[in-house]
């Protein structure tokens, strides 16, 4: 395992097939461009490790964000990939109102490999080689049995099984909250009684956030791929089932995009006659600019990261010792955090996507005041 700094002195020994990469040229202009305090680098000779762990910032705390495992298709890539989520991960913590920085790591390979524990351990080894200033948890390509192979070399991961378990049922909740104050923001009230909402993914979010719904009285249109699970959502919530490309089209008063990113773009926004967007998917935004059409059309958008933020609540748990009510608690909180953020859209005349960002970066920049410390993001 090297530290950060030898593969670094490292690099002038890299093979000109690597240098064409352009890392070495802007690496420190990335680093210093998305405001990281570290970027660590590790490789593990014996099991053929590539890891690289980002930590955005710790002044609110420990930076905590998932393992993502991932074929990428060069090192440029994955280091701009962790940039970019460990970056995310302040914003979603400082916003949620945890005591949480932003970090995030990538290992760079197969990600299907049977070969896991020689692999996770090694990534163990890397996390703990920090000192707690990074806290890990399982990510796209990494499942809790990996964790468990991180936890053999380091305390700092969480998300284990058995401990906080699956973080879906606390960010549907947090989802259905933040849904019902975008309803008390759109029409006056926060009930969602007789009102239609469109499910678009109906897996472990969705599910329980159906649940919700209905106990509600809201009446649900459910589209998913899977045709089991429609089936089944249906028949347990009454649910009208509609096809995957249909769902953007019908007449709803709330979109609940939980299944993939990127659903609102150029084509569904020509379809959207819904009044609300607010689902637990993440990167639901194709681009920035269709958050300025939202907004331009009046559509409340709840911002993915500030109504999806029960998962990270979830797994914060295991970190400050909460037990399931105060998680709930904490989710129930996303309604007062998704509307102080559509307040700060109207009132500051910008899209609630750049709010959010905002409340983020007061929350830190007062926390860093309050401890003689500079932010600047
Ligand atoms: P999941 O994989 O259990 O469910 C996603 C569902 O979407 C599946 O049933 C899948 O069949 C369906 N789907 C895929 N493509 C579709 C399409 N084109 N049209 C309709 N349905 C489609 O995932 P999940 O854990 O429920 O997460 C849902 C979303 O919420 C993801 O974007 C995830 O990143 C985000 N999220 C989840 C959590 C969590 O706690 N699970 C936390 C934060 C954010």
């Amino acid at each position: 395992m090297k530290s950060s700094e030898s593969l670094l002195a490292e690099d002038s020994t890299l093979s000109s097939a690597d240098k064409g990469l352009s890392l070495d040229q802007h690496l420190f202009d990335q680093i210093a461009q998305h405001g990281h305090e570290q970027v660590s680098f590790a490789s593990d000779r014996e099991s053929g490790y590539r890891g690289i762990i980002g930590i955005h910032n710790t002044i609110l705390g420990p930076a905590l964000g998932g393992t993502r495992f991932w074929n990428y298709e060069t090192d440029a890539e994955a280091f701009i990939d962790v940039l970019r989520l460990s970056r995310g991960m302040t914003y979603k913590a400082a916003v949620a109102g945890l005591n949480l920085g932003g970090g995030k790591s990538v290992i760079l390979g197969d990600y299907q490999t049977k070969d896991r524990e020689t692999i996770m351990r090694a990534h163990g080894r890397h996390v703990e080689s920090l000192q707690g200033r990074y806290i890990t948890a399982e990510d796209v390509g990494t499942s809790t049995s990996d964790m468990d192979f991180v936890r053999k070399e380091t305390k700092n991961v969480v998300g284990l099984a058995g401990r906080s378990g699956d973080p879906s049922p606390v960010t549907a909740f947090g989802t259905y909250r933040g849904m019902q104050a975008c309803a008390k923001f759109r029409y006056g009230s926060d009930s969602l009684e007789g009102k239609t909402v469109a499910v678009q993914g109906v897996g472990h979010v969705g599910y329980y956030l159906l649940k919700h719904l209905k106990d509600e009285g809201a009446n649900v249109i459910i589209a998913d791929i899977d045709a089991d699970k429609v089936k089944s959502c249906a028949e347990e919530f009454g649910a009208k089932a509609v096809g995957v490309d249909e769902i953007y089209g019908v007449k709803a008063d709330i979109f609940a995009p939980c299944a993939l990113g990127a659903v609102v773009n150029d084509d569904t926004l020509k379809l959207l006659k819904v009044d609300i967007v607010a689902g637990a998917a993440n990167n639901v935004l194709a681009e920035e600019r269709h958050g300025d059409i939202l907004d331009e059309r009046q559509i409340v958008y709840a911002p993915d990261y500030v109504i999806n933020s029960g998962g990270l609540i979830n797994v914060n748990a295991e970190v400050e010792g909460w037990d399931l009510d105060k998680s709930h608690q904490k989710a129930s909180e996303i309604y007062d955090t998704v509307y102080n953020v559509l307040e700060i859209a109207r009132d500051e005349g910008i899209p609630s996507y750049k709010a959010a960002d905002r409340l983020g970066e007061r929350r830190i920049k007062e926390a860093a005041k309050a401890k003689g410390k500079h932010f600047q993001m």
